[in-house]
């Protein structure tokens, strides 16, 4: 393709796209009824093709094969999981990363991605009201992972190499054993760092992501979890948080690393970070990792800081733009409090990546800073949205995502012979059960968990919303939120009156 045929597809291509994002309004967020597990294979050749082909054969493949296949989450009836939102600006920065791909792992292999990360690290920061701890004026530093799972890995581990290090002392100089005394010194080493590491254990409240298991289980240490109660809306407490370390160090075990959430996943729950930094005065050892995947890009909200409070006692925290903050995926942002503490766990420099800049430690690596060694150019869509919206614009999206939650809520209360408030309105995000109309001998909570499930379960049939649903503790629950840009109080109504319609059916055949 030369450049002519670039511009030619290049424009087709836009035309398709700002086509689709205008029938958004209008598409329901589920694939249509006709797509099924396997549907694409037999509409594709069974291999590639031999000789070229033009962008006017290849443009209307996507049209006709792959759109039908999506599931819409830009749609304002997709109210499943969270958000991911995409936009117009955030597509902008997308086609210039792809423009000027590079594996930017070093600052050398190419300064601008480095250095307009570490901006807008910083300009994110403090769009948040982040501590200055985190922020490169206060020591600290911001780097964009892929997702807020590699977050955790990277906070995990740097945890487990940390204590290991505290433990164990420093490696000896020279890791490449030669004589049969080097070979002896290194076996003796790694047996001591087998004994500690097999006693290690990552804690994470039971409504922690399951992130933190998954990453604990990468690291090869234990992992446990932290029971919490309803009574505290499935916050983590600070008694709950002890009464675990207590039986941790009981067992023989070793808690070093701690997930508190800023958002869990199944009800937006915020663990209460002040009383947690207070029980962990006594537990010094253990990094503390913030997981705000969704609900952090609240935090620019200024009103809604006060969930920040006691964050500065923590070590690291991430968040991802791309849910809430109008930025496409992919861009998670971390920051930690003591960057050095993850390059001594993650640096690793074989000569062909030293360099006369890094060797001078005048420039950050961020390969040192995440999983990977190449890295994708995301910090250009981040400053393109947000000189866009302005932070101002921004903020206005919360507010909207924020007021459809409560309006969606408040519905819900007016029908309270219909449905169950399991947990308030929270950043946007409702939880919710339908009631029984007689449970027949049944328990309660059996006859409600049975007529939710066929509720949740009818809603996403019938193909006009996508909803998720929930389990908490033995309570069947239903997921709603919309973060969408596109999302309003006409599409909520509709929602609403689409749960108490099948809410109301289900009851009826149901006979419960
Ligand atoms: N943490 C929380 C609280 C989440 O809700 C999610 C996903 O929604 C994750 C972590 C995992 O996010 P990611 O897909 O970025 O790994």
């Amino acid at each position: 393709m030369d450049a002519n045929e670039f511009r030619e597809a290049a424009h087709a291509a836009i035309e398709h796209i700002i086509g689709y994002c205008q029938s958004l309004s209008d598409r329901p967020a589920l694939p249509d009824s006709s797509i099924h597990p396997g549907y694409l294979r037999p509409l594709l050749p069974d291999s590639a093709p031999q000789e070229p082909e033009k962008w006017d054969a290849i443009q209307p493949d996507i049209a006709s094969k792959i759109v039908p296949g999506l599931t819409h989450w830009q749609s304002p009836s997709f109210m499943a999981f969270f958000p991911a939102n995409s936009s117009y600006p955030g597509m902008l920065g997308e086609l210039y990363s792809a423009a000027f791909s590079a594996p930017a792992f070093s600052w050398i292999a190419s300064p601008a991605i480095t250095e307009l990360e570490t901006v807008m690290m910083d300009w994110v920061g403090q769009a948040l009201g982040m501590p200055e701890c985190f922020l490169s004026s206060g020591g600290g530093g911001g780097v964009i992972q892929g997702s807020a799972s590699e977050a955790v890995v990277i906070a995990l581990v740097t945890a487990r190499e940390r204590i290991l290090r505290q433990r164990a002392g420093e490696p000896p100089g020279g890791m490449d054993p030669r004589t049969d005394e080097d070979w002896a010194a290194e076996e003796a080493r790694e047996d001591k760092l087998g004994d500690i590491r097999s006693k290690l254990v990552a804690l994470g409240s039971e409504c922690a992501h399951s992130a933190t298991a998954k990453a604990a289980r990468i690291a090869g240490t234990r992992y446990r979890s932290v029971p919490v109660s309803r009574n505290n809306d499935f916050a983590m407490t600070g008694a709950d948080l002890k009464a675990a370390l207590e039986h941790t160090k009981s067992a023989g075990l070793v808690p070093y690393y701690l997930t508190v959430s800023l958002g869990t996943t199944s009800t937006c729950a915020v663990d209460r970070f002040e009383e947690i930094a207070e029980v962990l005065k006594d537990w010094p050892e253990i990094w503390v990792h913030v997981d705000a995947a969704y609900a952090g890009s609240a935090m620019i909200c200024p009103e809604l800081r006060y969930h920040l409070k006691g964050v500065e006692h923590f070590d690291s925290f991430d968040f991802n733009m791309h849910k809430w903050l109008l930025t496409n995926f992919d861009a998670s942002i971390m920051f930690i409090k003591n960057p050095q503490q993850v390059t001594a766990s993650l640096s690793i420099t074989p000569p062909f990546l030293r360099n006369k800049w890094s060797d001078a430690s005048l420039v950050t690596d961020y390969r040192d800073w995440q999983i990977p060694l190449g890295r994708r150019f995301r910090s250009i869509k981040i400053w393109i949205v947000l000189r866009t919206y302005g932070i101002a614009g921004l903020q206005a999206h919360i507010h909207k995502g924020i007021r459809l939650g409560e309006q969606f809520d408040g519905w819900l209360r007016e029908r309270s012979d219909l449905f169950e408030i399991v947990t308030a309105a929270n950043f946007g995000l409702v939880v919710f059960t339908v009631k029984p109309r007689d449970p027949k001998g049944a328990t309660d909570q059996e006859a409600a968990n049975t007529v939710t499930e066929a509720v949740y379960e009818a809603i996403n049939a019938s193909g006009e919303l996508f909803l998720t649903s929930t389990k908490l503790g033995d309570v069947y629950a239903i997921r709603v939120v919309n973060g969408n840009e596109l999302g309003s109080e006409k599409h909520m109504r509709k929602a609403f009156d689409l749960v108490v319609k099948i809410s109301e059916q289900e009851r009826t055949n149901g006979d419960v």
